[in-house]
């Protein structure tokens, strides 16, 4: 799935291999290398130029040790880099609110696997010992809602929708209905358009303002390479979302987009999709992610 990345660094390696030491001339070779095949994993361009550079300093500091190749010591520093670039570690949700249920807001194109995505996150929930409830935001789709309800029935997770195609209202009386139950999370499935939209944005600005939520997740499907970032950014100037959710990671998406995505947003990535099933999320890991990045 990523020959192309390991092919390259391993090209380059072997041009450094029989080197006893990290000097400008080998660093310069395979920084170059290093570069291009982080630019076919679908990082940006300027992200990937950055990232090649602080690499350099730092591979050019270090005293090779006599049981370690020049070559072995420059992938452990472009993983380590990527790893502490994607967050270092994994960021959980914070849930803590003095003020039940607590609101997880999802936003994302449509198409990205938002839908999906909140069932996903209420069975985890639910495993976790939670209460939640599922709410059907996305009333302009009436097939999301059918959606959203029979994810709801296979995970044994109610869900809250109105007949109304009326995002507030049914955020509000969700949110009610949840106080009312006893469902201590609330997860706010929202609209999404093909591309974004200004009636979008306005629609989950106003819900953001409303409902405050203790955690607002962004959804983007990692397939779409460059334009993930380009999303990110627009979301995020408009929302200042919390968190990251990349979705199809199942797929030959190599995931350069998690690193462009932390490093022009500065959000981090909570979880990863891989696949349709309901089971099928997995909490992020930056370091598990810089391995794959790596090939
Ligand atoms: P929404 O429009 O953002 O709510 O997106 P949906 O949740 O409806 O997902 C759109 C399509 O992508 C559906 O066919 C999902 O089954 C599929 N999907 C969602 N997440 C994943 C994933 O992680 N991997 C794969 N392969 N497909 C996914």
């Amino acid at each position: 799935m990523f020959d192309n990345l390991s092919d390259k660094l391993e090209a380059t390696f072997k041009k450094l291999a029989g080197q006893a030491t990290i000097n400008e001339v080998n660093i310069g070779i395979a920084m170059r290398d290093i570069k291009r095949a982080l630019l076919s994993a679908d990082v940006n361009y300027k992200v990937a130029k950055k990232f090649v550079e602080e690499v350099r300093e730092k591979a050019l500091g270090q005293d090779v040790v006599k049981s370690v190749s020049p070559a072995q010591m420059i992938v452990k520093i472009v993983s380590d880099e990527l790893t502490e670039i994607m967050g270092g570690e994994n960021k959980p949700l914070d849930l803590n609110t003095k003020k039940l249920p607590a609101i997880v807001m999802v936003a994302g194109l449509q198409g990205s696997g938002k839908t999906t995505f909140c069932a996903k996150l209420a069975k985890r929930l639910k495993k976790n010992g939670k209460h939640p409830l599922l709410v059907a935001a996305d009333v302009y789709r009436p097939a999301a809602v059918d959606q959203l309800k029979t994810l709801g029935e296979q995970i044994d997770v109610p869900v809250f929708a109105l007949s109304e195609q009326d995002a507030l209202k049914t955020a509000h009386q969700g949110v009610d209905s949840a106080r009312k139950n006893g469902n201590d999370v609330v997860i706010v499935d929202t609209a999404g358009r093909l591309q974004v939209d200004e009636d979008m944005m306005v629609e989950a600005e106003a819900l953001k303002d409303q409902l405050k939520p203790e955690e607002l997740l962004f959804v983007v499907d990692a397939m779409i390479g460059q334009e993930a970032v380009n999303t990110a950014k627009v979301f995020n100037d408009r929302l200042d979302f919390d968190g990251v959710v990349l979705t199809k990671l199942d797929g030959d998406a190599r995931g350069g987009s998690a690193l462009s995505i932390k490093q022009v947003v500065d959000k981090p990535i909570k979880f990863m999709s891989v696949g349709e099933k309901v089971d099928d999320l997995d909490v992020f890991y930056p370091d598990r992610m810089a391995q794959r990045i790596l090939g």
